[in-house]
């Protein structure tokens, strides 16, 4: 029998004994270390036992399953919003340090950075989570419900976890007390990244100059103390229970905010004709921007969104107002329509403003840039995600949210995907979506996203070259 056809066969039968027997972690580490010691003196270089650690993973996802719904839950009955997850990040950071971790705290404020390192040369690779809240009222009756309150841009709201970002925190806690057992079986190192304000800052309004989230992360230094090979992230939301969904390439939108300041000459409301009415021509310009997309933009290549989210002006029915001001998002998946979407806002506004005799004023601050998914690294990581996922995995559609984990995978080769959190016999396209008060995370699913983020980075390790 050759070396390789004799490591096949031990992994065969360690694979049978395995699902058949065992369900204990450490007599998994026990075998294992019997079964590779055997590999060592047949093969010189033992290649990547994959499918046993993932076994050992999918044993541990499902042991700590409790353990990561109880943190989720306690994390969900008190949100914090972006910038104010003082809570949240010493839950995390003492968790971590429980388990040997390095732990770097108040990174981006509160973001809360732990390695894992297993001290055999290898890659890294990163995970990451977001841990903050929205300003929302929660209103589904459960047991575990917020009744949280903070203080946003400056005033008193209710938060809520309504994205989904408390099961996020408890799924990478769980992945991080999981990887830190299998410590020995790992190589290289794990960066785990929980991230505060993905949602926007809480404490001032984004201004195109101010930082916060991923971003400030990496001005600070992140990737500078350790740069991973590769990083990954889980977003729970509506579709079928623990189903994965994928895309390569862009998957979420760049968010731009749109800021449109039409002045004109204020007069009675009785004589239209002294004045410069700057409510008809936003009423004009708001019409003329549907065309920006509609008639302008090349939607084989991708698409775009253009909304106006805010209109305000006037004081009484009989004034003809001096300015209104206008709020919206630009929503687009690439570099060059983003660019003409924005110039011919710009364009559209100001001349519609021009004809009327009154002046259109546009600000646009980019937000966050699209998602990029990695498509080389979404391909090699298709079987680990099907394995964690029982084959419950799909291509997914783009998405019109947009997410600052844009800013890791704009760095490194980054795979973000999502998490089904629909409860059985439930249609996802009628669930409430994140966001909404009656967001709903069915808390079985949480293993799922365990166990990907593990496997995720445990394959990552062990087969990048
Ligand atoms: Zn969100
Ligand atoms: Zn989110």
């Amino acid at each position: 029998m050759s070396p390789k056809q004799m490591k096949l066969m031990l992994n065969t039968v360690y694979r049978q004994v395995f699902n058949q027997a065992f369900s204990g972690g450490v007599l998994v580490s026990i075998l294992r270390i019997v079964v590779l010691g055997s590999f060592a003196i047949a093969t010189p270089v033992p290649a990547a036992d994959n499918a046993a650690m993932e076994a050992e993973i999918q044993t541990r996802a499902a042991a700590l399953e409790k353990k990561v719904i109880a943190w989720r839950e306690d994390i969900h009955q008190h949100p914090e919003l972006g910038q104010q997850e003082l809570r949240t990040s010493s839950l995390v950071a003492e968790h971590l340090r429980s388990l040997g971790l390095e732990v770097r705290t108040n990174v981006a404020l509160t973001g809360v950075v732990g390695l894992l390192r297993t001290g055999r040369p290898g890659p890294t690779v990163g995970l990451r989570a977001d841990m903050d809240a929205l300003p929302v009222k929660e209103t589904e009756g459960l047991s575990f419900a917020s009744k949280a309150r903070q203080a946003y841009l400056g005033e008193e709201v209710d938060v809520m976890h309504a994205c989904g970002h408390d099961a996020h925190t408890a799924m990478l806690m769980g992945t991080a007390e999981i990887l830190a057992a299998m410590k020995e079986q790992l190589r290289g190192t794990v960066m785990f990244i929980f991230q505060p304000a993905e949602e926007g800052p809480s404490l001032f309004e984004p201004s195109g100059t101010n930082r916060w989230g991923a971003r400030l992360m990496l001005e600070e230094g992140l990737f500078k103390w350790t740069k991973p090979d590769a990083i990954f992230a889980v977003h729970v939301m509506p579709g079928n229970l623990g189903e994965i969904s994928y895309r390569p390439g862009p998957a979420l939108a760049a968010s731009d905010t749109l800021t449109i300041t039409v002045v004109g000459k204020q007069g009675h409301g009785g004589m239209p004709w002294n004045t410069i009415d700057p409510i008809t021509t936003s009423a004009l310009l708001i019409s003329g921007l549907q065309t920006v997309v509609s008639r302008n933009t090349d939607l084989t290549t991708s698409p775009a969104v253009v909304t106006i989210g805010t209109i305000n002006g006037g004081t009484r029915a009989n004034i003809v107002p001096e300015s209104v001001r206008m709020t919206g998002t630009i929503r687009t998946y690439d570099v060059r329509v983003r660019e003409q979407v924005q110039r011919d806002i710009k364009l559209t506004a100001e001349k519609i403003a021009e004809s009327a005799g009154a002046k259109a004023t546009v600000s646009i601050v980019k937000n966050y840039d699209p998602v990029v998914n990695d498509a080389k690294l979404t391909t090699r990581m298709l079987p680990v995600l099907q394995r964690a996922a029982g084959g419950h995995v799909a291509e997914g559609k783009l998405s019109g949210a947009s997410e600052d984990f844009s800013e890791f995978a704009k760095v490194v080769p980054g795979l973000y995907v999502y998490l089904g959190i629909t409860p059985p016999g439930q249609d996802p396209a009628k669930a409430a979506p994140n966001h909404n008060p009656l967001f709903f995370v069915d808390e079985e699913a949480l293993v799922v996203g365990t166990r990907t983020l593990s496997c995720l980075a445990a394959d990552f390790l062990m087969s990048e070259p």
